[in-house]
């Protein structure tokens, strides 16, 4: 019976293959048309100081309503639009919306928008930045690009000159997910970042008592202060995680606790309020 059922579950396994392969190339095929129909759009949570809770910035997340399936996670459909081709057009979109949406903030705090390594090939990025910026008016340093390590795991040297190419317009780089997969110090020292995210696992994992996280988040701290690199903690979600991060000395800190993602317009000022009702 052993036996029957794992040929039962390798005929279930081959069809969910199947399942998954036909999935990917419907949505392949809904996401050519999500932009002009408009079912993607950029959420914006709120990123605060760590000592005074005062908002420091904003970081765009893209959201797709699909017609039929309703939300799809970014984790599941950024992949699709890679394999798409539509990184870059889908990417630049993101890039001008998130400038133009900035510069209508009453606080003239940094937009973070996140980049796939695909985007880093070539040198489309930089012109879709500069053009960004122009378009909006903009101040490069309120632009913070965010990247993960996962941009040097091909050792691709044209990702590191478009990391320093974008780094010339002014533009903030930032290293997103510090500590979470295959993260290396070394990473620090081969391109020039003005601030590291601390990974979520780590806020956790400190709050929960454990003392080998503690430990890595003072290390990543003593080396961002050396290097002059500023921190987040990310996926902050009670006060006992927002309390250890501020007390190892994370400079500012963003998660459900201070704010979920919004659709902004007239929201804006409502997260101004929340963010009085974490500092009260
Ligand atoms: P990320 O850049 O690390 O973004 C932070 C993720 O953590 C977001 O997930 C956010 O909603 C979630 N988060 C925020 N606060 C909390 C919290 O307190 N608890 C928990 N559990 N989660 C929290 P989201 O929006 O699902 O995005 C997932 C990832 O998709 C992002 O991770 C980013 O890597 C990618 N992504 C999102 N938008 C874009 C985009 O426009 N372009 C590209 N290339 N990637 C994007
Ligand atoms: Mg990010
Ligand atoms: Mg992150
Ligand atoms: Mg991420």
């Amino acid at each position: 019976s052993a036996k029957s059922n794992g040929r039962g579950s390798y005929a279930f396994y081959e069809r969910a293959m199947l399942e998954a392969a036909e999935d990917h190339r419907l949505l392949e095929n809904d996401v050519r048309h999500a932009l002009k129909n408009k079912d993607m759009k950029l959420a914006y949570q709120p990123i605060v100081d760590g000592e005074t809770g005062e908002l420091v910035g904003r970081e765009a997340l893209l959201r797709w309503h699909h017609p039929t399936r309703g939300d799809i996670a970014p984790d599941r459909f950024i992949p699709i639009i890679e394999d798409a081709g539509l990184i870059h057009q889908i990417g630049d979109w993101v890039i001008r919306e998130a400038c133009e949406e900035a510069q209508r903030w009453d606080e003239k705090v940094p937009v973070a928008v996140n980049i796939s390594a695909a985007q880093l090939t070539g040198a489309g990025l930089a012109k879709t930045v500069v053009n960004a910026l122009a378009v909006s008016g903009l101040h490069p340093n309120r632009l913070e690009l965010e990247v993960t390590e996962s941009v040097f795991l091909g050792d691709d040297p044209e990702t590191l000159s478009s990391i320093e190419r974008l780094r010339g317009l002014g533009v903030r780089m930032v290293l997103d997910d510090f500590g979470k997969g295959y993260s290396s110090f070394g990473y620090l020292g081969r391109a020039h970042f003005s601030k590291i995210k601390i990974d979520k696992s780590f806020v956790r994992g400190a709050a929960g008592g454990d003392q080998q996280c503690v430990a890595i988040v003072n290390a990543i701290l003593a080396l961002a202060d050396g290097l002059g690199i500023e921190t987040t903690a990310e996926g902050v979600e009670t006060e006992a995680q927002a309390d250890i991060m501020r007390d190892l000395g994370v400079g500012s800190l963003q998660g459900f606790l201070f704010g979920q993602p919004t659709f902004l317009g007239e929201n804006v000022v409502n997260i101004g309020d929340h963010r009085r009702d974490i500092v009260a």
